[in-house]
């Protein structure tokens, strides 16, 4: 093995600042593990900007509520870490929960602007202050010159890029695309959570955006393109379907400037979300 395990701060913060001392940059790939080419891709990319690669494995339960999926989440550290390996990673971070967050901690990180887009802010209250606490955590905790993030989570990429700038914290956040299985379907950990006969269903989510997505640029109405796309989603509990700014996530009402089109939608037990560029 030459991808190295560590679980401490010091030992993380031995191994990055040993990077820095030598010149050498270092890229920081945050996941909650159930690695997958999306992951990879991440790492990959990490490795075109810098001349190492981290990759963090958290389940964080801060961004999870207490009826989400927090004890089934699937785990795999070995699996994971040979993925890494085989993706060219250096240095695997992966902290016990007291690590994180020891005995008395206290402090949460406060959002506005992206993080209060009416998207999943809507539907998962706490999730974003959840997902900018322990990242920022782990921006100083490695102190990474570059953190890769997917376009998959499309508002959390906002909310972290604003948090980063917002609080000075010295890393560039670069996105990266959403990786897809072939039918379409966006790769995620919890896609192992799918049936067979639902994992063939879910990519109707892909399909309805990019419908609309095509019924948007020959002139349809932003919202009466999303508004079909939802009552299309017959074998789901669609949660939204929105047309927003690409830039800022701001409401829409015509297409005159680059759109993201959001989606979140529950098959059975297993809430799936995905977006495109309009
Ligand atoms: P997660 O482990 O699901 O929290 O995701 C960790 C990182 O991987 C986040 O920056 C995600 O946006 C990114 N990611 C997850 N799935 C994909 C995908 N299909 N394509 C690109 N990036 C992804």
């Amino acid at each position: 093995m030459t991808l190295q395990i560590v679980r401490t701060i010091a030992e993380l913060r031995d191994v990055t600042g040993g990077w820095r001392k030598a010149g050498l940059t270092s890229a920081v790939v945050p996941t909650m593990g159930a690695l997958h080419e999306g992951h990879l891709t991440l790492v990959r990319q990490g490795l075109q900007n810098a001349d190492r690669a981290v990759a963090t494995l958290f389940v964080n339960p801060k961004q999870f509520a207490a009826n989400e999926d927090l004890s089934r989440y699937p785990r795999d550290e070995a699996g994971d870490a040979a993925k890494l390996e085989s993706a060219g990673a250096h240095l695997l971070y992966a902290p016990a929960p007291e690590v994180m967050y020891p005995p008395n901690f206290a402090t949460t990180v406060s959002l506005s602007g992206p993080a209060t887009a009416g998207l999943e802010d809507r539907f998962r209250p706490d999730f974003f202050a959840g997902v900018a606490t322990v990242v920022t955590k782990l921006f100083n905790q490695c102190q990474c010159d570059f953190a890769m993030f997917g376009q998959k989570d499309y508002q959390q990429l906002q909310v972290v890029t604003r948090m980063a700038a917002d609080l000075d914290i010295p890393i560039k956040v670069l996105p990266v695309p959403t990786i897809r299985e072939a039918d379409g379907l966006a790769m995620s950990s919890r896609n192992a959570y799918l049936s067979a006969d639902e994992r063939t269903k879910a990519v109707a989510i892909y399909k309805a955006l990019t419908q609309a997505a095509d019924a948007i640029r020959n002139g349809t109405s932003p919202n009466a393109a999303t508004t079909k796309a939802a009552a299309s989603l017959t074998d789901f509990r669609v949660d939204y379907v929105e047309a927003r700014s690409a830039e800022n996530l701001a409401r829409v009402e015509t297409f005159d400037q680059p759109l993201r089109l959001l989606a979140a939608a529950w098959l059975g037990k297993t809430r799936l979300i995905d977006n495109i560029a309009v």
